[in-house]
């Protein structure tokens, strides 16, 4: 970094301020993690200099060789992985990966089905500000009041009274493992495509602790950048390739036999030009960190410290959406506390503890104010935290939350806070 200091002092400055906020602050966004050393290196690297649009042994530029091995090492570890037989690492982000699958497997107008963004659900899985509201029929399915989880007798009446051509699962606030046995039944009851959106906990998919969606999905996406732990990006999957059954032709080569071609062709030149081959060279990183034994116990821990703030949180007298976790994030309601997700947010960000407010079911907030929090593990327990920092942090949310208008207890909060990160540097390559 000494070398923007003397060129940009400038972006050099902002640069140093976030990696202080970084180090020195709790992140507990469910989305959010914290890249390998070796991830951000890649990232920013001289692949960043090259067009390649196409695929590998594809393109429509020269001097594409090592390019091309970055792309084919990202796809199949990949495949690898997650035990698919597809894999198009291109999509620049979580949302352009939804964007190519839906546009894959419907036609505008069509009519497809995914979990409401106020009940867990993602903007790309049918909210009306988003394309895929504007492009689509939506009908929103939801979780069940009592338990949090997705109702089942609900979605199965809507999917028979409106005949969706697609269902999504998955979504950003859903704290339980994601039911593709039960979705894949619902999709076959009414002859709809399933399509799975792991974007929150691929990285436990990986690992093998959170169910795999590749024996029931038509269609598989994720993002890389969050359990899993690589750099900002999206890519689709499938377990199985099959035949285009839709006798479609792709936008610019023409006849295509299998689904595969009709994904690829829709991601370049359906929905992006060039790739970011720097970020596929990250990808294929990341995958190949994902694929040690370590990552799995990383995953483990991931969990397990989930596991254990929702107990303390239950033992605290907090609404914890669906009663747990299984996963990464939990999802609390602070109706009983007396104080809106927004001003919790804030009043938790003063005291150097990053959350984000979120609708909880049924919320009867806007989602600019909202009831409740959501909280992940999965930044801290990269910096290496553990039980018992996760109660300590859990009794610091607490303090926060139960006098958030009391400056001396913020401030207090904030010195632990400092201290606890301190113990739990962050890239240490970085301080030279
Ligand atoms: C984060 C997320 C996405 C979108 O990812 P971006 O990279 O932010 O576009 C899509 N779906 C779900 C369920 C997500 O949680």
């Amino acid at each position: 970094m000494s070398y923007l200091k003397q060129t940009d002092p400038q972006l050099y400055e902002i640069l140093t301020r976030e990696e202080q906020r970084e180090d020195s602050t709790l992140e507990l966004i469910a989305s959010e993690n914290f890249v390998s050393y070796s991830v951000l290196e890649t990232a920013g690297g001289v692949m960043t200099n090259k067009y390649a649009e196409g695929y590998p042994g594809k393109r429509y530029y020269g001097g594409c060789e090592h390019v091309d091995e970055a792309e084919d090492l990202a796809r199949d570890r990949a495949k690898e992985l997650f035990s698919a037989e597809y894999a198009n690492v291109q999509p620049h982000s979580g949302s352009q990966a939804n964007m190519a699958a839906l546009m894959t497997f419907v036609n505008v107008g069509d009519t497809i089905m995914g979990l409401d963004l106020a009940h867990g659900g993602h903007l790309t899985h049918g909210s009306p500000v988003n394309f895929s509201g504007r492009l689509y029929n939506v009908i929103s399915y939801q979780v069940d009041k009592e338990t949090g989880r997705v109702n089942f007798d609900n979605l199965l009446k809507l999917a028979k009274e409106h005949k969706p051509k697609l269902i999504i699962c998955g979504g950003s606030a859903y704290p339980r493992f994601i039911e593709f046995e039960q979705f894949r039944e619902v999709a076959d009851s009414v002859g709809a495509f399933l399509m799975a959106d792991i974007a929150h906990p691929s990285g436990l998919v990986a690992a093998g602790i959170h169910p795999s969606p590749m024996p029931y999905c038509d269609v598989v996406t994720t993002t890389t950048h969050k359990t899993l732990r690589g750099p900002r990006g999206g890519m689709i999957m499938m377990g199985k390739d099959s035949e285009n059954p839709w006798g479609k032709v792709a936008p610019k080569s023409g006849r295509v036999k299998n689904i595969s071609e009709l994904i690829d062709s829709m991601v370049m030149p359906g929905i992006q030009g060039g790739p970011l081959m720097h970020i596929i060279a990250a990808k294929a990183v990341a995958f190949g960190e994902a694929l040690k034994p370590e990552f799995k116990d990383y995953a483990k821990s991931i969990v397990q410290n989930a596991k254990t703030m929702a107990e303390e949180f239950l033992s605290l007298d907090y609404q914890v959406i669906s009663g747990g976790t299984d996963t990464h994030v939990m999802l609390i309601d602070l109706t009983n506390k007396d104080i809106t997700g927004k001003a919790a947010e804030k009043a938790l960000e003063k005291a150097g503890i990053t959350v984000n407010k979120n609708m909880v079911p049924f919320d009867q907030r806007s989602p600019f104010i909202t009831s409740g929090i959501r909280i992940g593990t999965p930044a801290v327990t990269t910096r290496g935290m553990g039980t018992d920092e996760m109660k300590l942090i859990t009794k610091l949310i607490n303090d926060v939350i139960t006098d958030h208008e009391n400056e001396t207890v913020l401030a207090n909060v904030k010195s632990a806070v400092t201290e606890l990160c301190g113990k739990f540097p962050l890239y240490d390559e970085l301080k030279h």
